[in-house]
């Protein structure tokens, strides 16, 4: 039998299914009771007597035999469940006051009201899953994008546990050869080869920055990629913003500098979020009210993952573009400029614009006003910040937990180097190895303590 399932658990109750009237609505009951429990008010046969993962249809009574509902019993038997207990899944229709009558009856026979994230944290306590997939179960339920999902799938089927699971164990080998020598400290041995050592450190500190690298696309994802339109005032970003959202949200003046602050909206892309964001413009500030949004697009700009730079073909010379680029200081940022208003000059090659750094199929000629080449916009938007990224297989860190814990898995490795390096005793750099190990452990919940448990699981929902 199964270590942790042999233990007695006290019965937890909720609701599966979101508050509010629906067609059925789900109670969940998981635990050593759980289906005694089930057996008190239901009625149509007797669950403790049938086998595992099978529906039953009876009716739900109360003790004094009146019916409160027609309902569905589903019958998981320990450990072949969610929660590895006995688990009762009981369909009624989705009467808010059918619900929690059943809720009540529950409670009333033993069962205690599950905390958020109470039938997760006993998936992960009784082995079922590790830490990072019982988190990947929180993001599924709230993904809201294609890219989201994905991530969290990928997730749940343990990808980012495999890989730190893999660099954990070859990080222990390690440490218990050098845990062996300060055993023989007095012989001057050296089992663990230095050369190996200090090959392996490198290689795991490199593929640990890479993940935290990857936290920037996978939060991204998750978060809605922070994409800022910027360019000269009246250059067509409000109405390049309206052209890609479809619809009629930012303000179109001619007036230079009217789009005072910055409107955020979101935007998909073959299912993954685009939180844009349209700002002043990065034009000299003539009056204060302009010199705040300035200040803004400058903020905005260097917290964004893409950004969309607007300009008028019909002012604007290459070289004068080219400067406005340099000004925009974009950085590693990928950056994509849409040449303007191709409609009052059709003969116009957007490729002169390319001078400087900037490279031609960085240029894409629009016109935001009618609409053209708008389609196209989106296609390359997609391409820079996620398709490029994507393609390259790795598995990306959403979780800033993760990212918090390979952060100091890297300092702790930072300091297994320097120790090295310096040749301070073998007991410091034992002590640095463990660190790294803890942190790294952190992360799939091989180490884990009870703030961490509380912290990760209350921010379920109940139910879960
Ligand atoms: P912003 O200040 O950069 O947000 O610029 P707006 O979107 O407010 O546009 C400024 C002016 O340029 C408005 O009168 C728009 O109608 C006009 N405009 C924007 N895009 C185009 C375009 O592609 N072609 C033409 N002919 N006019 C455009």
């Amino acid at each position: 039998m199964d270590p942790v399932y042999a233990h007695a658990t006290e019965t937890i109750v909720a609701r599966a299914t979101p508050s509010g009237e629906g067609a059925i609505g789900v109670i969940r009951l998981s635990g050593s009771d759980a289906i005694s429990i089930a057996d008190r008010y239901f009625h149509g046969k007797k669950l403790e007597d049938q086998a595992g993962h099978t529906l039953h249809y009876g009716e739900w009574k109360t003790v004094e035999g009146e019916a409160l509902d027609e309902v569905v019993a589903a019958l998981f038997k320990g450990p072949h469940s969610y929660t590895k207990e006995d688990v009762v899944e009981i369909s009624c229709h989705g009467s808010p006051f059918i619900l929690r009558r059943i809720l009540e009856m529950c409670i009333e026979a033993g069962a205690r009201l599950a905390e958020p994230g109470e039938f997760t944290l006993r998936a992960y306590l009784n082995g079922r899953m590790d830490l990072s997939q019982a988190e990947a179960v929180a993001d599924l339920i709230s993904s809201s994008s294609a890219a989201a999902h994905h991530m969290a799938m990928h997730q749940l089927k343990g990808g980012v546990s495999r890989e730190i699971g893999e660099l954990r164990e070859k990080l222990i080998e390690f440490a218990s050869l050098i845990e062996l020598e300060l055993d023989f400290a007095e012989e001057d041995v050296e089992f663990a080869d230095r050369e190996k050592f200090l090959e392996l450190v490198r290689r795991i500190r490199e593929k640990v920055v890479r993940l935290m690298e990857s936290f920037s696309l996978g939060n991204a994802i998750k978060e809605g990629i922070r994409t800022v339109i910027a360019g000269r005032p009246n250059a067509g970003k409000s109405t390049l913003l309206n052209a890609l959202l479809e619809e009629d949200r930012a303000i179109v003046s001619d007036i230079p500098g009217t789009t005072r602050d910055t409107i955020e909206e979101m935007l998909t892309i073959r299912g993954v979020q685009f939180r844009i964001i349209d700002t002043a413009g990065i034009r000299e500030a003539h009056d204060q009210i302009e010199a705040i949004g300035v200040e803004r697009t400058m903020q905005a700009l260097q917290q964004s993952a893409l950004i969309v730079y607007v300009f008028d073909i019909t002012t604007v010379s290459p070289e004068e573009l080219a400067e406005d680029i340099r000004k925009l200081d974009a950085g590693k940022i990928p950056l994509l400029l849409a040449a303007n208003k191709m409609d009052l000059n059709p003969h116009e090659k957007a490729q002169r614009f390319a001078v400087s750094d900037l490279a031609e199929e960085q240029i894409i000629p629009v016109s935001a006003k009618n609409n053209m080449n708008v389609g196209f916009i989106k296609d390359k938007m997609y391409d820079l910040a996620v398709a490029h990224q994507l393609e390259k297989g790795e598995t990306l860190v959403s979780n800033a937990r993760h990212y918090g814990a390979l952060l100091r898995t890297r300092e702790s490795l930072d300091a297994v180097l320097k120790g090295m390096e310096d040749g301070v005793t073998n007991d410091w750099i034992a002590m640095d190895i463990r660190q790294a190990l803890h942190y790294l452990g952190e992360i799939t919940g091989a180490i884990s303590t009870e703030d961490l448990l509380d912290n990760i699981f209350s921010n379920f929902c109940i139910g879960k």
